[in-house]
């Protein structure tokens, strides 16, 4: 049984790793996201309620979240195990998460977190840019136009790169991110299941690592 959480910032390819841990261990690969947008859809009790709370603009209750994870982690495709993403995103959350698992006898066996120096992340997250004339997205590292300064699409020249992407505002959400992220992994460290790999090599190379920490127990 693999019960895991990925940590690591925005752009450390964290989705990428999950993608292919789910391929190879066939786990349950549980987003937050998901989980609200169906629960709202099917209109759950709890989906409802975390409905009643998004519609008058307030953040869902971290309790509420919870209920939603507990119920989620009670379906049969978590038999093998799961991955959680976006949640815990807090200690108190992670608090929260302990109760869970302690009640449903579903214990997290790895926290394994994907560490990307933030120079790195930063290009890597300012690397997307559009063409001015059709709107189509490149990356500048990932996924260049095959005749530099030419849009492969519609062959125009100007190019722009939307606010999100430039590096300061970034910077910002990294900054925002890391403060949550550091005292989620300090809580794991101490309760000594916090693995680290190294999020700068390439993504195979990441799998690897991380397939050799899942693959040990
Ligand atoms: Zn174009």
């Amino acid at each position: 049984m693999i019960n895991l959480i990925l940590l690591g910032l925005p752009g450390a390819g964290k989705g990428t790793a999950s993608e292919r841990i789910v391929d190879k261990y066939h786990i349950a690969h549980i987003s937050t996201g998901d989980m609200f947008r169906e629960a709202m859809a099917n209109e759950t009790p709890v989906g409802l309620e975390a409905k009643s709370y998004i519609d008058k603009g307030n953040l869902v209750p971290d309790e509420v979240t919870a209920k939603l994870v507990e119920e989620r982690l009670q379906q049969p495709d978590t038999e093998k195990g799961f991955i959680l993403d976006g949640f815990p995103r807090t200690t108190v959350q992670a608090e929260l998460l302990e109760g869970i698992t302690k009640r449903l006898n579903k214990p997290l066996t790895n926290v394994i977190a994907i560490d990307v120096d933030e120079d790195v992340l930063i290009k890597r997250l300012s690397a997307r840019y559009m063409c001015k004339n059709c709107g189509a997205t490149y990356n500048k590292i990932s996924n260049p136009t095959k005749v530099e300064g030419t849009c492969d699409r519609c062959g125009g020249h100007e190019f722009y790169q939307r606010e999100d992407d430039k590096p300061e505002v970034v910077k910002n959400r990294l900054e925002v991110n890391e403060k949550m992220n550091t005292p989620l992994r300090d809580f794991y460290e101490k309760k000594g299941i916090l693995a680290t790999v190294d999020g700068e090599q390439k993504p195979e190379e990441v799998f690897a690592a991380i397939d050799k920490i899942l693959s040990k127990d």
